[in-house]
């Protein structure tokens, strides 16, 4: 049996569709990346912009063909849109088998059990008269040297512009051992880098015989983690990057030298209303402090643009923290109003086409941003961790794709010859 698993979303998302395809793995389905070849599909759906959401209910619109071509098949659809808007998917695409919100993941497997365990048998049997293997197009769920451990659900946070806290519930949070234990299971089965994950990843803790163990501590404790070489975490708030955190990333070796600090906006007065708890000085205070105890780190950011009531003045704020900040990496987007949220109540009233104007002006800074520090890396020997295929990542982020690769897990040094596409170009130098 064929599992095709997708998702419409953000990096925490993708570790969710490893999770939600677990069920199914466990009955034996195996990946596929083509849903045309997928007995089941799981699409797991993120509600943050308007954009990930239409994106994901256009696609459950299209799969209307393939179940029409064999009823046998199964789909799930899972995850925040799927919380915010369950039934009215289930009414208006009613081929949809199953729909779990994102509150429901912690009993998604028995939910699953239930509701479609009949259906899974059924299946199984009547896929027993073809050899599936020779249709199979595996893709993993994951690069088995680089895993996703996710820490905390929810988030406790109001930022007035955003549905997460409404979709995923309150902030709770896998008891210290769990995370230990995951981590030493996937660093077993060949696990070299180990993102942690959480909306507020920081704000993370846990206790160990009732002493509470802070999210530095978490990593100070990864860091003794023998055979893992990397530890990155996303999203971190930038509230929560105190000293004892600027400490442990700068103490533990196995710390990567990336963080993302989302910023969402350089104006003071637009801080205080989406509700962010810093502000523009603060941002840069922290950053230099990171900088000071981790040498080379790379920052990357969320901006906002078009927020209820943004002033030219307030852009202007934001292109010149981006300036001062200098992040790598910049994912930007354009304000679109959530239901429920508080900012919905407010006049929506930065015209489409100023929105547009700002997003391609910042886009243009942050290009040339990210393009500077590529180019800054041509002609250096990089560390890569090798995920297969001769492609793999620097410790600070960077994507590189090489020739000559070597089996995959391994820490590769790479001479960066040029890039191409955002990604770094080069060849291993067994000279380095
Ligand atoms: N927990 C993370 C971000 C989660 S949402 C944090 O606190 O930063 C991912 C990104 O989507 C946000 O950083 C923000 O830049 C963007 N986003 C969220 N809601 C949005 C909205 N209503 N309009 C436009 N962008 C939004
Ligand atoms: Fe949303 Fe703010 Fe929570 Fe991030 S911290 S998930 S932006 S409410």
């Amino acid at each position: 049996m064929r599992l095709h698993v997708v998702t419409f979303g953000c990096q925490m998302s993708v570790a969710d569709g490893e999770e939600l395809a677990s069920p199914l793995t466990g009955r034996g389905f195996t990946a596929v990346a083509e849903p045309a070849d997928a007995d089941a599909i799981v699409l797991n759906t993120c509600t943050v912009r308007q954009h990930a959401e239409d994106k994901a209910v256009s696609f459950i619109g299209r799969l209307r063909d393939w179940k029409e071509k064999d009823p046998g098949r199964v789909l799930i659809v899972a995850g925040c849109a799927a919380e915010r808007l369950g039934p009215w998917i289930q009414k208006r695409f009613p081929y949809v088998d199953l729909v779990v919100g994102a509150k429901s993941i912690e009993d998604y497997p028995r939910i699953v059990e239930e509701a479609l365990g009949a259906r899974f048998d059924a299946l199984a049997e009547a896929r027993q008269a073809f050899p599936p293997e020779t249709l199979d197009k595996p893709t993993g769920w994951a690069s088995p040297c680089t895993a996703f451990v996710t820490i905390m659900r929810g988030c406790n946070y109001s930022c007035s512009y955003c549905i997460v806290p409404s979709v995923r519930g309150r902030e709770l949070y896998r008891p210290y051992e769990t995370v230990m234990a995951e981590v030493r299971e996937k660093v077993g089965r060949g696990a070299k880098e180990i993102t942690l994950l959480g909306q507020t990843v920081n704000s993370w803790n846990g206790n160990e015989g009732g002493a509470r163990i802070s999210f530095p501590e978490l990593l100070r404790r990864l860091g003794r983690v023998e055979g893992l070489e990397r530890v990155r975490f996303e999203s971190p708030h930038p509230h929560f990057v105190n000293d004892d955190l600027i400490d442990a990333m700068g103490t533990t070796k196995n710390i990567c030298e990336q963080i993302h600090l989302p910023l969402q906006s350089g104006s003071d007065r637009l801080l205080k209303i989406m509700r962010r708890n810093y502000d523009a000085g603060s941002i840069l205070d922290k950053t230099a402090r990171l900088r000071r105890a981790m040498h080379d780190i790379e920052v990357s950011t969320d901006i906002i643009v078009g927020f209820p009531s943004e002033t030219d003045e307030d852009f202007e704020r934001t292109l010149d923290l981006v300036r001062r900040l200098r992040p790598s990496w910049s994912y930007t987007f354009k304000y679109s109003p959530r239901e429920g949220t508080e900012s919905a109540g407010m006049t929506d009233d930065v015209p489409e086409a100023v929105k547009e104007e700002r997003l391609s002006r910042l886009n243009a800074l942050c290009d040339g941003l990210t393009e500077e520090a590529l180019a800054a890396r041509i002609g250096k020997v990089v560390d890569v961790l090798d995920e297969g295929g001769g492609f793999g990542r620097t410790r600070d982020g960077f994507k590189v794709s090489w020739t000559g690769s070597r089996p995959a897990g391994r820490t590769v040094k790479v001479r960066v010859t040029g890039t191409s596409k955002r990604i770094l170009k080069g060849e291993t130098d067994d000279r380095a």
